[in-house]
């Protein structure tokens, strides 16, 4: 019996490998060329690809090369065999993302309301959005494989609890009060955390990084030696809340001087009243005002950014919607940062995440993607 379930758990380690490695092939993937790259003979190759043509899962990409001989027939996997649903939870918002196997976006979707912490009734009208957003999309529920919950939330060791989430107004709530008894696998995770994990995850996990999430809120995530750095309280990464300015402008979190209450998107709505959109057109015209704000925000961004690097020594990232008008100013960030260095004359180490818009809900939604990925 135990030998039997050995050679069971092998075939399935074989057949999960050959998929994987046709999930991430970066150029031409054959029959032949999984044989190669794995070291497995022909046949055992032609078996585990029908087990997982018969089961939907990979598919001929309809490409074919000459390999010297007869050609040989692309594989591909089926990005939508299965999805996964990420939420993001803010203030007044809530943003969905339907993923698919690749993490490509299959829908999108956002929805105002009242703030949470004010909203009766929130998990019902969750629980409802989820579904109206499923039905509108015709996204098979057969095919979702869970749904990723993300919060600008500081948990609880203990699973089940936030313990504090400023930017919500939230202390000490159950996640069940938010969002419970949804008809599917759930995850909760932080937003910053899940965002910056698909970021170091897309980028083959290999190198260090600090990850800083720039949207209503700021958060961070600190992603080095394989993995999450929690820190003893599960708070490692909480960049929106150092100090960047001693008696500087008020926070949310009580304090003041925080680099959340300089740079997050927030401050453009809150200062000017206006959409971030319109914003940066009116800085990307030399509008005074606008320019003076952002020049504000960019020096006191510059300023955490140098920190997190003096403390880490890695890449440092920038991530959330907001970076997604950012890249005509990376290169006068990168010189403000680099201003307050004391070992290095360039900010090369900075950058702007691959995932501008939806980091979050796409981040949290790769929980589900990166399990099955895992254990097929
Ligand atoms: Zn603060």
């Amino acid at each position: 019996m135990e030998l039997e379930a050995t050679i069971t758990e092998r075939r399935r380690q074989t057949r999960s490998n050959i998929y994987r490695h046709i999930h991430t092939a970066t150029d031409f993937c054959s029959k032949q060329s999984l044989s190669n790259a794995l070291s497995l003979s022909l046949p055992t190759v032609y078996q585990n690809l029908t087990e997982l043509m018969e089961a939907g899962l990979v598919r001929y990409s309809g490409e074919q090369r000459s390999t010297g001989g007869r050609k040989a027939m692309g594989l591909e996997i089926v990005p939508d065999a299965r999805y996964a649903v990420g939420i993001s939870i803010t203030e007044n918002r809530l943003r969905f993302v339907a993923a698919d196997l690749n993490l490509k976006e299959l829908a999108y979707k956002k929805v105002y309301h009242e703030p949470v912490s004010e909203k009766s009734g929130f998990r019902a009208f969750l629980a409802e959005e989820l579904e109206r957003f499923l039905d509108e999309n015709q996204l098979d529920r057969e095919k979702l494989l869970g749904v990723g919950i993300a919060l600008p939330a500081v948990f609880s060791p203990v699973a089940g609890n936030i313990l504090l989430a400023p930017s919500l107004h939230l202390r000490d709530v159950t996640l069940q009060t938010l969002a419970g008894d949804l008809p599917y696998p759930t995850y909760f995770e932080n937003d910053a955390t899940s965002a910056g994990y698909a970021e170091w995850y897309t980028y083959g996990h290999q190198r260090d990084m600090a990850f800083l999430l720039l949207e209503t809120g700021v958060g961070g995530a600190v992603l080095v030696n394989g993995g999450q750095y929690q820190g003893d309280n599960r708070r490692s990464g909480e960049f929106g809340h150092i100090c960047v300015e001693a008696g500087g402008l008020p926070c949310r979190c009580g304090k003041s001087g925080c680099l959340e209450a300089y740079c997050s998107a927030r401050r453009i709505s809150d200062d000017l009243g206006i959409p971030l959109k319109e914003f940066f057109l009116g800085v990307s015209n030399h509008n005074s005002t606008y320019e003076l704000l952002w020049d504000d925000m960019l020096r006191h961004l510059a300023i955490g950014v140098n920190s997190i690097r003096m403390v880490l020594d890695c890449d440092v990232v920038l991530g959330g919607f907001l970076t997604q008008y950012m890249e005509p100013y990376l290169p006068r960030l990168q010189e403000y940062a680099a201003a307050y260095n004391t070992f290095e004359s360039d900010a090369g180490y900075l950058r702007l995440s691959k995932f501008r818009k939806h980091a979050v809900p796409l981040g949290v939604a790769l929980h589900f993607v990166k399990e099955f990925i895992e254990t097929i």
